[in-house]
């Protein structure tokens, strides 16, 4: 094996090593700048009062539409909840066309995904559809509406359980006009030009959605505490008490239940630390960052999440590639591999993430995944025994980093609740590609839990992970449920 090339590989991969010292720090800036986030707005950690203020609790019941737009594909779907934790979902995935989402308008994007809902209500419940549009031509105006949650999976300043303005973009979605405008009312106005049988009856963030569906399907005593997307973004949404949620005495016009004397909050984790007071930092993250279209945001979700993982990976193997040290993938003594000058290699988010965890899954001494996900990806056939090792070296210390940073936000808001120190158990509803195919992602968090002293050995066991599938779709079904059902939680 090239041992220059193996030292080096090892050398990058140091510098992805986030120590539990800096774990440590972490967690207590992270603690820091939510209790900010909740004083008051515009802070870092955006800390979003979403209105939402019960969990369920298994018994909902009745047939509720679900959209969900933030990720690869746009989903919709309609979900009976049976009342009895389970439910039955419907769904139909579409793949967002490129330039509805970083060009064009947003009449645009949402014209294309009002058509999306009315070719799923065309083809799985027609009979519903047909029967409202004839009840429309007869005069008739009994509401035979579809409620609808829209899980919408960026950051919105919410003024009630459905409506909320942009705030921000994220992951890749870049359409100016939409910033500032409530998405909920433009979502709204699409559907009511095709003359859809459809009411938006509550906005939801797919973190939100996901502690719903979690709390719907495993109630437990406490219910689930925090639902947390490591995705192609990634975020969290957890319970709070409403005592701690100061700022929402500067938001006088909205209206919401106080009963239960808890809100969900949603975090907005990905900006945690945007100005960089805490968090590692390499020459490829850098890089990644300045060459965005959104540099000096989102810097945490940056070195998390799915969208991102890949394009470090890129970019620190273009590093080995470019060095005639090294040689990487680049036909010489060392190597007898070439890549061709129009590959994904050379390609600005070129590499999926889903690289990473067929990288990963590895376990074999000839390197047959590894080999395998390289042509996969890349069609590079061949590669040495010491490029493979050198790829697997790195692609383990980005996703190693990624989940200790993980910890950091989950250990962060356990131990900012305090439910730790009062319950025997708490519950964490998760969903997105990372947690779901990256092999040990959970492992790697337990293991940078045990090293935050205010959690520790005893602390950790008390942690319940739970995926939460499709999480996003049921969530919204729930919450567009309450706000359907409860006159308190619509805005005026
Ligand atoms: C968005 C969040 C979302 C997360 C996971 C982030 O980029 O800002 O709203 O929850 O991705 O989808
Ligand atoms: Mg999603």
């Amino acid at each position: 094996m090239s041992s220059a090339l193996l030292n080096e590989a090892e050398r990058i991969a140091r510098e992805f090593e986030y120590p539990a010292e800096e774990v440590k720090r972490g967690v207590e800036e992270y603690i820091r700048q939510s209790n900010e986030g909740l004083a008051k707005e515009n802070a870092t950690l955006s800390q979003i009062p979403t209105f939402v203020t019960a969990v369920p609790n298994g018994t909902e019941k009745g047939l509720y539409l679900a959209v969900d737009l933030g990720g690869t594909n746009f989903r919709v779907c309609s979900v009976q909840l049976h009342g009895d934790t389970t439910f039955s979902l419907t769904q139909s995935k579409i793949m967002i066309p490129r330039e509805l989402m970083a060009s064009g308008t947003s009449k645009e994007l949402f014209l294309f995904l009002a058509r999306q809902i009315e070719a799923f209500l065309r083809i799985h419940h027609n009979e519903h559809f047909e029967a409202h549009l004839r009840r429309r031509r007869d005069g008739n105006t009994i509401e035979d509406l579809f409620d609808l949650g829209f899980t919408f999976s960026f950051p919105v300043r919410q003024f009630g359980i459905n409506s909320g303005t942009l705030i921000r973009w994220t992951k890749g979605f870049n359409i100016p006009d939409a910033v500032g405008q409530d998405v909920c009312a433009l979502l709204q106005s699409a559907i009511d030009e095709l003359n859809l049988p459809v009411r938006v009856a509550a906005l939801v963030n797919d973190t939100v959605g996901t502690l719903m569906a979690r709390s719907y399907t495993s109630p437990g005593e406490t219910g689930t505490l925090l639902g947390a997307i490591f995705g192609t973004g990634t975020n969290g949404a957890y319970v709070e008490k409403l005592e701690k949620v100061t700022k929402l005495k500067d938001m006088k016009d909205a209206q919401y239940d106080t009963s239960t004397g808890e809100m969900i909050i949603n975090a907005e984790w990905g900006s945690f630390d945007n100005h960089m007071s805490v968090l590692p930092d390499t020459v490829y993250d850098r890089e990644l960052d300045a060459d965005s279209n959104n540099p000096g945001v989102q810097m945490f979700e940056k070195r998390v999440s799915g969208m991102f993982l890949g394009e470090i990976l890129r970019r620190a193997l273009l590093s080995l590639h470019n060095n005639p040290e090294f040689g990487l993938f680049k036909s010489s003594q060392n190597s007898s591999v070439s890549i061709p000058s129009d590959s994904l290699f050379y390609r600005q988010w070129g590499l999926d993430t889903s690289l990473l965890s067929q990288v990963e899954a590895d376990t074999s001494k000839d390197f047959t995944e590894v080999k395998a996900a390289l042509k996969d990806h890349l069609n590079i056939e061949k590669p040495s025994n010491a490029e493979c090792q050198a790829v697997k070296t790195i692609v383990h210390a980005i996703g190693k980093r990624a989940a200790r940073l993980s910890a950091v936000a989950i250990a962060a808001v356990l131990i900012h609740t305090g439910k730790l120190e009062t319950e025997n158990m708490v519950d964490v509803g998760v969903d997105g590609s990372l947690v779901e195919f990256y092999p040990k992602f959970e492992d790697y968090i337990r293991e940078a839990m045990r090293e935050i002293p205010q959690v520790g050995v005893a602390g950790e066991k008390k942690v319940r992970i739970g995926i939460s599938k499709d999480g996003s779709g049921v969530g919204a079904a729930l919450i567009a449920l309450v706000a359907s059902k409860d006159d308190t939680m619509k805005t005026p």
